[in-house]
């Protein structure tokens, strides 16, 4: 058993010393800062604390009331917004309450299209499936890369769905939602954001307010552009009382039971550093993605939104049909130790051969590249999938690319190691 547990360890660090010599540009996916690593593997890992702040099930929560009262205090400074919630314990989890709180079994959800960026929440064997909501799909601007306004205006008014979601897993411009406004006030429909991936550039003021365009619900991971814990959030403004009731209700007991403590107390910690550092972070996101498209292009990929300047997030979409498709191109940079994703893209017919890939600059500016790298990225793509250089060259390229970069920035304790693996108990016995 002991050898067991030794594989696990080994695989473990095995899979950090890779991430550490590697170029990840997963848009999903971000570092945590030390302050909030720590807390992960503190005694709030082992305790529950069911029920709301000052009414729980269990004896011994003080603490976490303090810990949650602080984290949810954060979350609506942060976010300026009169409710939070922190139980939900993913950003999947969060879609879950909103729809449980908000929309009943048969009713009609407004949602954009999984082919143009909708998260598989979205679909019918996720979320929405599994609640028996009816999605109703927001035509698509494919030159634009955002909803069609006029034709999403038509449909909601012949489907008048009583709860519109709008957030999508390839986000590259901010949603139309001001422009849409006044249709959902006209149809009675509640606005919801899927805040997913872009709550750290809205938590740094560089994308779009939702909560002040016309959405009073918003649900989010915390662990994308957001550099927090793996977690999920609820928040509202502007909402009927008897909605953020049914919101928390949703939340405990309805799709938690344990909230995940200690990734709460570690959000707390990644809201306070957001607050600090969140808008010089979202600036610096914003900058490379933009960068890192535009040199792509430059050597000839096909970067989807070229006229609207490619992206105004951390994403970026690349058609890779002519490399070879988004499989089999996805495939060979991580070969190359670049960790990206093939990805659905507008006109894509077959979520088994995707069109394209997408790659995502938040973990990259976390450790602290700037556009000047983005360029070196960029040549990387070039060398491997249209120069020839073997995988393992661009490999080693990567490599050196990355050595100065491994250490968290934009947080407090900035300059920690960021792949680091915490060995507190060195090797066990044999056998
Ligand atoms: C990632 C994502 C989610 C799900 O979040 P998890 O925390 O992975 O459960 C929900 N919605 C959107 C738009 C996403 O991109």
């Amino acid at each position: 058993m002991a050898t067991s547990v030794e594989s696990v360890r080994d695989a473990v660090r095995r899979h950090s010393t890779r991430f550490e010599a590697a170029i990840p540009l997963i848009a999903s996916e971000n570092l945590l800062s030390p302050y909030a690593k720590e807390l992960l593997i503190s005694d709030f890992h082992s305790r529950y604390a069911e029920g709301a702040i000052g009414d729980r099930y269990y004896e011994g929560n003080e603490q976490v009331d303090e810990v949650e009262t602080i984290c949810v205090d954060l979350a609506r400074r942060l976010f300026g917004c009169s409710f939070a919630d922190v139980r939900p314990i993913s950003g999947t989890v969060a879609n879950l309450a909103v729809l449980k709180a908000l929309a009943k079994p048969g009713e009609k959800v407004g949602t954009a299209r999984l082919s143009d960026g909708a998260h598989i929440s979205s679909a019918p064997f996720g979320a929405f499936g599994l609640r028996g909501v009816q999605p109703v799909t927001y035509p698509w601007d494919e030159e634009r890369m955002t909803l069609d306004v006029p034709g999403t205006r038509a449909l909601l008014l012949q489907e008048r769905p009583k709860l519109c979601l709008f957030g999508l897993s390839l986000f590259l411009f901010p949603l139309p939602i001001e422009e849409l406004r006044p249709t959902l006030e006209e149809i009675g429909a509640i606005g919801w954001y899927d805040a997913a991936h872009v709550l750290g550039l809205i938590a740094g003021g560089t994308f779009q307010d939702p909560l002040r365009e016309g959405c009073q619900v918003l649900s989010a991971s915390t662990h994308k552009t957001l550099p927090g814990p793996q977690h999920g959030l609820l928040l509202g403004e502007g909402a009927d009382p008897d909605v953020t009731k049914r919101l928390a209700s949703a939340a405990f007991p309805g799709v938690t039971s344990n909230h995940h403590l200690h990734a709460m107390a570690a959000l707390a910690v990644s809201f306070a550093e957001s607050l600090a550092f969140g808008q010089e972070y979202a600036r610096q996101v914003i900058a490379n993605a933009r960068a890192l498209a535009q040199a792509l292009h430059e050597r000839g990929f096909d970067v989807l939104g070229e006229q609207l300047g490619f992206t105004e997030s951390h994403t970026i979409a690349v058609r890779v049909t002519k490399e070879g498709g988004g499989a089999e191109v996805s495939r060979r940079l991580a070969a190359a130790g670049i960790i990206t994703n093939k990805n659905l893209i507008p006109g894509d017919t077959s979520s088994k051969h995707p069109g394209g890939i997408r790659l995502g600059s938040p973990e990259v500016t976390r450790v602290g590249m700037k556009e000047r790298e983005m360029v070196q990225i960029a040549e990387l793509f070039d060398s491997l999938l249209h120069q020839g250089r073997s995988e393992a060259e661009v490999a080693a390229a990567a490599a050196a690319l990355k050595r100065p970069f491994t250490t968290v920035q934009y947080c407090f304790g900035r300059g920690e190691a960021a792949y680091r693996y915490y060995d507190l108990v060195g090797r066990p016995p044999s056998g």
